[in-house]
């Protein structure tokens, strides 16, 4: 069990705000945020070659808490700079040919959209849309139907950023895997939250942030990709981190996944990741699970019982993104009146989930996402305020 008054004191921002947004940028522990700015003091006081070598022993264990987190080994993670630039590290190192097709879902995320619609502009690759049922699932037969042999990479997203549905994922990876297809997973809003085994999804690479669920400083991401793809694969624009300049015209790669990082990169952040992912294991996945579910089952569940408040959330597994819209305002006013009643949420509009919102006639909902330092007592606080708004 989690000790929430202990985990509370550990994180001053959460006293005097009921804090709902752990799905844009989440608050990170008074220890996470002393060992960045202690690297940065000490950056300053022996120089960035100096502090990063004292600490050399930290960096080196991050991707195997990483793995840990994961279920694989350390040296199949590569650390980035974000989910994004992890997700097209992967994208942008596969062997695109033209009339190669990419199938995406309707919980696509935005950025990830683009760089493929990149793809279909750059590579003549045709990017195709796979049908969500009613229950908010990938429509496996449609999917079936959709597959050939030119299907190089199916793009799943774990946990949508306008919803809490937890898609499911093991049976359409198989159904990709049958026709020879690649699939990747944007894990940006599940790391963290809900328990991720990369063994039991079956993925072939998989991508997530450090600022959100998991607690740690901005600027960070990392990416898993599976052993058997790894070998075959070379990152666009590798540099002396994942490569050699071994000769006049030869150069050699790393083995490992590290081959798709770049040697500079933010050494406070890291052993922020680090100290963030640490905790996390030591809270165990499985708690901080139980707890996020249980705060935003509350707040859907208060907020369904206030009359002009709509969730937005489809399905049936559900997690802690809680979106809803208010019939007598608009989303960008209730998160402003919201913040006014010390209620921290954001704001999730339609461009970042073009095809989902577009399809349920939405410009942009509220959403409110509790991790396991909000307490029982601020989510009834939440609902309270959003039922004056309602009024
Ligand atoms: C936030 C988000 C991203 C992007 O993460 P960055 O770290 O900002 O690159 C990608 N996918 C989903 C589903 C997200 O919610």
């Amino acid at each position: 069990m989690i000790d929430l008054e202990a985990e509370r004191a550990l994180t001053p921002g959460c006293i005097d705000q009921v804090f709902l947004d752990s799905a844009g940028s989440s608050l990170p522990t008074t220890r996470t945020l002393e060992v960045v700015i202690g690297h940065l003091r000490r950056e300053a006081e022996i120089g960035g070659y100096r502090a990063a070598a004292e600490r050399a022993d930290d960096l080196a264990a991050l991707p195997a808490s990483i793995g840990r987190l994961l279920g694989c080994d350390p040296d199949l993670v590569a650390l980035a700079d974000s989910a994004t630039r992890a997700w097209s590290l992967f994208v942008t190192a596969l062997p695109w040919k033209p009339g190669d097709r990419i199938l995406i879902c309707g919980n696509e995320y935005a950025s990830n959209a683009i760089t493929l619609l990149q793809r279909a502009r750059f590579d003549g690759c045709q990017v195709d849309v796979v049908p969500t049922g009613p229950d908010g699932e990938i429509d496996l037969d449609a999917m079936a139907a959709m597959l050939d042999e030119r299907v190089r990479l199916v793009s799943l997203v774990h946990v949508a950023t306008n919803s809490g549905h937890v898609s499911k994922i093991p049976e359409v990876v198989e159904l990709a895997h049958a026709f020879g297809a690649l699939v990747l997973l944007d894990a940006c809003q599940s790391i963290g939250q809900l328990g991720v085994d990369v063994g039991a999804l079956g993925v072939d690479a998989l991508s997530a942030t450090g600022r959100k669920w998991l607690r740690a400083p901005r600027g960070t991401g990392f990416l898993y990709i599976r052993r058997e793809v790894l070998a075959d694969l070379e990152p666009a624009a590798a540099d002396l981190r994942g490569g050699e300049w071994t000769g006049t015209t030869s150069y050699t790669l790393r083995p490992d996944a590290a081959r798709f990082e770049l040697w500079e990169h933010d050494v406070a952040g890291r052993l922020g990741l680090k100290d963030a992912v640490d905790h996390l294991l030591d809270l165990g996945i499985d708690d901080v699970e139980r707890d996020v579910r249980d705060r935003a089952d509350a707040l859907r569940t208060g907020l369904a019982h206030v009359p002009g408040v709509e969730i937005r959330d489809v399905g049936k597994d559900l997690s802690g993104l809680v979106t809803f819209t208010v019939a007598a305002a608009e989303p960008d006013q209730v998160k402003a009146r919201l913040l006014e009643a010390g209620v921290t949420v954001s704001v999730s509009s339609a461009s970042s989930t073009l095809l989902d919102m577009r399809e349920r006639g939405l410009e942009s909902v509220v959403r409110a996402s509790p991790h396991y330092f909000v307490s029982p007592d601020q989510i009834d606080q939440a609902v309270t305020a959003v039922e004056k708004i309602a009024r």
